[in-house]
């Protein structure tokens, strides 16, 4: 089966990874601080907080900004569930954006709109989490505007798109948001097996992240409420949790860090091959937003309706070619969680339209020509008439 998405591992990451089981520490040592340290000099931000997810860092940020009970947290449909069960492990209220079927990314004026109304009754967000779907930046000028003037925070979702730049910043440079999260899960650009992490440039923020990512324990004795009893002391100055990266995820991060504008690149020249190739084909092709450059996690095409097969007939036929495709995503407010809330079908209907039609081609930075001209080839066969 040829997969969605998956890792490239090399020898210097497999070295990494060992070297740190020979060495002193496994947890807590020197390779987290250097894995935060490089990703926040290239990404441009003065902190990075690393933890063992990026659902860990989406609940850590929304803990960092004190999002509670009576609070509301507004995320994208088209997106995985972590975007918005950080809202619920708060204990906040959730709601959705929908999106810009072009962009697939939360709508900028569908935003506005919903906030003009939610400031007439009364219930504005605390917290926006637009997300970079496939690794594309959402349209951050105009969301950042809308923050300023709606007077909430935004909290980038960029699982897909550390690599990606918008404006000429990198992504994670969180020039229009309070902070940025990224994911290192396999199947993401660059892998630290689970990991995730958080930038800001708020030092505040920073020292925040730094405590819930360790059961709120300080040992800085400017921030105790006495003076240390001795070397030993720490303090709880909040509840936090247990959500640390490990040495071996911080090394393999590190590792692969070196490689992401390598693998970016890939992703890139395999994704116009992609748009060469199917031009033609009764399916809609992913917009490439010129005012930045995708990080390219998702090849997402739409089955149009005139297709000879449907979105699901056209699915089953790939996989028993053995070819891995996915969807990318179920909308949010469907999931029965969400349902049992009051969502319903109806809700956001660009997310609803673009779910029946999505499929994710295989992309990745190991896939070799060969495979994807296998892709490529089923996918036209199966829909030439
Ligand atoms: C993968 C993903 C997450 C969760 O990442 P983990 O590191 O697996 O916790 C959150 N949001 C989006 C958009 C994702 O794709």
């Amino acid at each position: 089966m040829i997969p969605y998405g998956r890792q490239s591992i090399s020898d210097a990451d497999i070295k990494a990874v060992v070297d740190v089981l020979r060495s002193d520490f496994l947890t807590q040592g020197p390779q987290v601080p250097a894995f935060e340290q490089a990703l926040a000099a290239r990404v441009g931000a003065l902190h990075a907080i690393a933890v063992n997810s990026a659902t860990s860092a989406l609940h850590i940020a929304c803990v960092s900004l004190d999002l509670g009970p009576g609070d509301w947290l507004w995320t994208t449909p088209n997106s995985f569930v972590a975007s918005a069960n950080c809202g619920l492990y708060c204990g906040a209220e959730v709601d959705f954006v929908d999106i810009d079927p072009r962009s697939r990314n939360m709508c900028p004026e569908a935003l506005h709109r919903k906030l003009t109304v939610a400031r007439d009754e009364g219930r504005l967000p605390k917290v926006v989490i637009p997300v970079h779907f496939s690794g594309q930046s959402c349209d951050m000028a105009a969301i950042g505007r809308l923050a300023e003037s709606f007077g909430f925070k935004v909290i980038e979702d960029a699982s897909h798109a550390i690599g990606a730049d918008w404006g000429n910043r990198p992504v994670g440079a969180c020039a229009h948001s309070a902070m940025t999260v990224f994911s290192f899960h396999p199947v993401k650009i660059i892998t630290s097996a689970e990991g995730g992490m958080v930038t800001t440039n708020d030092p505040l923020l920073a020292a925040r992240l730094a405590d819930a990512r360790s059961h709120g324990i300080t040992r800085d004795a400017d921030r105790m409420s006495q003076p240390p009893d001795g070397p030993w002391y720490y303090e709880q100055v909040s509840l936090g949790y247990n959500y640390r990266m490990t040495e071996m995820q911080a090394a393999l991060g590190l590792s692969q860090l070196g490689e992401l504008d390598r693998f970016v690149d890939a992703r890139h020249r395999l994704a116009a091959r992609y748009d060469e190739r199917l031009r033609g084909l009764p399916i809609t092709l992913p917009w490439h937003d010129p005012t930045g450059r995708s990080a390219l996690h998702l090849y997402v095409i739409e089955v149009e309706e005139a297709a000879r097969l449907d979105r699901r007939a056209l699915f089953d036929h790939m996989r028993a070619e053995g070819i891995g495709v996915n969807v990318h995503y179920i909308p949010i407010h469907l999931q029965p969680h969400y349902a049992a809330r009051g969502f319903k079908s109806g809700d956001f209907p660009a997310a609803e339209a673009y779910y029946r039609g999505a499929i994710s081609l295989p992309l990745y930075a190991d896939l070799s020509d060969a495979d994807q001209d296998r892709v490529i080839a089923v996918l036209t066969k199966a829909l030439a008439a």
